[in-house]
């Protein structure tokens, strides 16, 4: 039997896209090397990431109810069962995604896969070796923590998003290497669960693909809440210490300072999984592990296709993981291909506050040379954040002077992950910021400080 797709991999992209081909009629066999169906984003990343975000939101509540005229006396945090709450999650979705595979009749196959010469694929496991036949594979075999060198993570003092996921309890102290989304999320969860958590990153601010502006907010508002954060700073000399792990850290100021703590969370980035999986010897192009493809995701094998965190030049994202899926099961079912639009693509950050940005920053579209025409509204002046308690941050537009074009929209607050959809929208529908003034924003909502800033870019916000 000849398949007409082979998907290797099953995280959000490899899954999502093997759904799609068995919805186009093709068929389809997924190879998956865990025992589990999910990759990186459900098993260790965004799901039981954000679990444990909304739980410290809820304790965050509990914690300070008060100011609401509610008094919960010594509220107790039962990490066993935060934890087990958040496993219970990935195991309901686990199971979401073989009822997926099952529903659209699609081949599981345990195993290690691997290309094998063209319409090939070598599945590696307990069983042996078998080879499949297949017209077009689909290589979705994600990422994995990047390590500093000569340092491994083990289950309790040196950790990534893996290993932290399964800790026993709320560690006393944390050092956080990396303030990308990984890093930030965890200092964001650690802290309100009452770590006491040092953020050290090499580049000059956290987050350091948002607008400069939503950096600086996260980074003031961070510390304000008790979270150390040390930008330009170099961490090196990972070692074990009686308290834990300890570092020498050369911060932004010159200044070399010992540090130490219970754990250390190294979030430096994703390294591609594309060794080992057969492409030596094919055409398939890589740039530093990355694998380059066309806007149909080919790569330059033919039949050969690329989706997600291996991808080169598109953010690592599950949504981006999944969309590229859609894109290479067109190209393969032969249906009308619409290629990935870098500048739509959401980011989302679920830090509190949180961020969502989509589109170029300030800097960038100056950089491009556009009359850029920025729009900004404070979530101070929002009533709906006032009645959530959660005043901080803004909405900031950045627009076209010519023809009213949005550039780019950059949020960091309350929900900003959930308001960018608005954003995206409006962004792919081509709509203007006048489009954007005249759509009325429901009041009072949140949303209502994406209208004001829209307003602002002509200096006509009502509530500032
Ligand atoms: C802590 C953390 C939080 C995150 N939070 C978010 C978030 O909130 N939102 C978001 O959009 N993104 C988030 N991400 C990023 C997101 O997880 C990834 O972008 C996404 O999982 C990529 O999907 P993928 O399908 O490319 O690969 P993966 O999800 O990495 O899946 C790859 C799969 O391929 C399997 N595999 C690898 N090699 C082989 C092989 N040779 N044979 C068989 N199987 C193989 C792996 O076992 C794995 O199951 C987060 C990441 C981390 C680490």
């Amino acid at each position: 039997m000849t398949y007409d797709v082979i998907v290797i991999g099953s995280g959000p992209g490899g899954y999502s896209a093997a759904v799609r081909a068995g919805q186009y009629g093709l068929k389809t066999a997924i190879v998956e090397k865990d025992n589990k169906l999910g990759g990186t984003c459900l098993h260790v990343g965004c799901i039981p990431t954000k679990a444990l975000l909304h739980t410290a939101d809820v304790w965050e509540y509990f914690t300070h109810s008060a100011e609401q005229g509610i008094h919960c006396d010594n509220p107790k945090l039962d990490w066993p069962l935060v934890s087990d709450r958040k496993n219970k999650i990935v195991s309901k979705h686990a199971k979401g995604v073989e009822f997926l595979m099952k529903k659209n009749k699609v081949d599981v196959i345990k195993g290690y896969g691997k290309l094998a010469g063209p319409g090939k694929v070598q599945v590696h496991s307990e069983r042996g070796v078998e080879t499949l036949e297949t017209k077009n594979v689909i290589l979705a075999t994600g990422s994995e923590a990047r390590m500093l060198p000569g340092i491994k993570p083990d289950a309790k003092r040196i950790l990534t998003n893996v290993e932290i996921l399964s800790i026993d309890h709320v560690p006393a102290s944390m050092l956080i290497i990396g303030a990308g989304a990984v890093g930030v999320e965890f200092a964001s969860i650690f802290k309100r669960f009452g770590s006491n958590v040092t953020v050290l990153e090499m580049l000059p601010r956290l987050v350091p693909v948002e607008d400069e502006e939503v950096s600086k907010e996260l980074e003031r508002y961070f510390k304000k809440h008790g979270i150390r954060c040390e930008t330009g700073a170099k961490a090196e000399n990972v070692r074990y210490s009686d308290k834990g792990v300890a570092l020498t850290a050369t911060l932004a100021n010159g200044k070399v300072e010992e540090m130490e703590a219970e754990c250390l969370l190294v979030a430096v980035g994703r390294k591609p999984n594309t060794e080992n999986i057969g492409l030596e010897g094919t055409a398939v192009q890589t740039d530093r592990g990355f694998i380059k493809v066309d806007s149909h995701q080919r790569t330059g094998q033919p039949g050969v296709y690329a989706i997600g965190d291996i991808v080169a030049g598109t953010p690592q994202l599950a949504h981006v993981a999944t969309a590229e899926g859609m894109v290479a099961c067109a190209d393969i079912a032969g249906k009308p291909v619409t290629p990935i639009n870098k500048l739509r693509i959401p980011g989302a950050t679920y830090t509190e506050p949180g961020i969502g940005s989509v589109g170029l920053t300030e800097a960038q579209a100056k950089a491009q040379g556009y009359d850029v025409k920025v729009g900004k509204f404070p979530f101070g002046a929002n009533s709906k954040a006032s009645i959530l308690g959660m005043h901080d941050g803004f909405v900031k537009i950045v627009s076209d002077g010519k023809f009213g074009e949005i550039l780019g929209v950059h949020i960091i607050g309350p929900q900003a992950f959930e308001l960018v959809g608005e954003a995206v929208t409006a962004m792919e529908a081509e709509a203007t910021v006048d489009t954007m003034i005249h759509a009325i924003h429901a009041h009072p909502t949140i949303y209502e400080a994406m209208g004001e800033a829209f307003n602002n870019v002509y200096g006509q916000a009502i509530n500032i």
